[in-house]
């Protein structure tokens, strides 16, 4: 495929999709990269997407879980377990997706303006 074909930024993080040809190659676990794309050989590993997703990531995060707690607390008063059962995995449930896009959508978007750490042009 060519790079005309390339899909928008956020449609590539979401599916885990190669930002030069499109192909699935994108992540290797939930939200880790693989190495490079194997049918059109881009080198992730030359992306640094650094950390930057994961204060945001606590901030969105936080608020849902605390906001939801707050509101089944308030509106069903259920015992202490319930909260445990539905808010950690939850929690880690929304980490994990929302780091993978975050993740995959900073590659996509230095990939789209062609920007690389400490270059300049
Ligand atoms: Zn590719």
């Amino acid at each position: 495929m060519s790079r005309a074909l390339a899909q928008s930024p956020l449609r590539g993080a979401l599916l885990g999709l190669c930002p030069r040809c499109g192909a699935p190659t994108m992540f290797h676990r939930i939200a880790s990269f693989r190495d490079r794309c194997e049918p059109c050989g881009l080198d992730y590993a030359a992306f640094d997407v650094g950390d930057a997703a994961a204060p945001f990531l606590i901030f969105v995060v936080g608020a849902v879980v605390v906001i939801g707690a707050i509101w089944l607390e308030l509106s069903r008063s259920p015992p202490w377990w319930v909260h445990v059962v539905v808010w950690v995995p939850l929690t880690i449930g929304l980490t994990l997706v929302l780091l993978r896009i975050a993740k995959g959508l900073l590659i996509a978007l230095e990939y789209k303006n062609d920007a690389r750490l400490g270059r300049r042009e």
